[in-house]
């Protein structure tokens, strides 16, 4: 039993102009950081448009299809761009998390972490923003509740920045429950305490910048005891470590060890509800080196309770 490391080489093939923080240097820094790590490594696999059509409709496809440029870039927003490359990339990180899924509900896998990019949880049903195109999470979520026909999922994100994307696509959503701690004020400016979803199973905690590993533990310790009586039977993760304090696009001061405690909180979670299943999906991190060691220090923390 063990940790899934789930990638793609092609996670470079996603482009974006020169000075934009969500790099192809990113995904080397964390395979770089996870070199030599005792982990079961599996290629990711594109995910289908049955997979996408979870969460987004067949009209926002053809959208993303038709912008998609044959050289240079497309741009979708101030801060989206399309490259040749990106859709791919950005299938293949959907498949990746739902191949975790897949392999921690097998049992072939005790937990994932998918090293993917671009990130997805920013993306809403049908409009790409913050660098992501497809809500990967969410949709790992979905096929969970759809496919495996589980009846709670938890999805947490712990990127500095407030998950819209998860939210709007899981808002209608009473089998997932959605937590998010994230700096205020701070892009996307979404996230308030009193978005709650549909169904009352969306949680926003704000933290204001310079907020440091104290307030984060703080405010997961006031919604953990929300998510064990929701006892979910598997917990996914949008893994983001810009809420480092050496991150240039956030004001939050956390440290590896934050990240390290907050990975064996939702562990401990996970044992108590859902047979130890952990998925975990790379977003944000845009300090190269703090971003390597938090990324190291998250799977080390997975593979322990492996
Ligand atoms: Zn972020």
């Amino acid at each position: 039993m063990t940790t899934a490391l789930i990638s793609h080489p092609a996670a470079a093939d996603h482009l974006m102009p020169p000075g934009h923080p969500e790099q192809v240097a990113r995904h080397a820094a964390v395979m770089r950081a996870l070199d030599g790590m005792d982990l079961m490594r599996v290629e990711a696999v594109e995910a289908g448009d049955a997979a996408l059509l979870r969460c987004h409709p067949q009209r926002y496809l053809d959208r993303l299809t038709a912008a998609s440029p044959e050289d240079g870039f497309a741009q979708l927003d101030a801060d989206t761009w399309l490259s040749p490359g990106t859709l791919r990339a950005a299938r293949l990180a959907v498949g990746g998390a739902v191949q975790g899924v897949d392999l921690v509900m097998a049992g072939e896998a005790d937990n994932a972490f998918v090293a993917m990019r671009p990130p997805g949880h920013h993306a809403e049903r049908e409009t790409p923003m913050g660098f992501c195109l497809f809500g990967t999470v969410a949709i790992a979520a979905k096929h969970a509740l759809e496919h495996h026909g589980l009846e709670r999922v938890a999805v947490v994100d712990f990127d500095v920045h407030h998950g819209n994307g998860t939210q709007d696509l899981l808002w209608d959503e009473a089998r997932a429950l959605f937590v998010s701690t994230h700096q205020s004020p701070l892009w996307p400016g979404t996230g308030a305490s009193s978005e709650r979803g549909a169904h009352d199973t969306i949680v926003n905690r704000v933290l204001p910048p310079g907020s440091d590993g104290a307030a984060l533990r703080a405010a997961m310790e006031g919604v953990l005891p929300r998510l064990r009586d929701f006892a979910p039977e598997l917990v996914l993760i949008s893994a983001g470590f810009d809420a480092h304090a050496d991150d240039p696009l956030a004001q939050l001061e956390w440290d590896e060890g934050d990240f390290v405690w907050i990975t064996r909180e939702l562990m401990k979670l996970a044992r108590e509800s859902a047979g130890g299943r952990v998925v975990s999906c790379l977003e944000g991190g845009y300090d190269l080196d703090a971003l390597g060691a938090s990324a190291a220090a998250h799977v080390a923390t997975l593979m322990e309770g492996a």
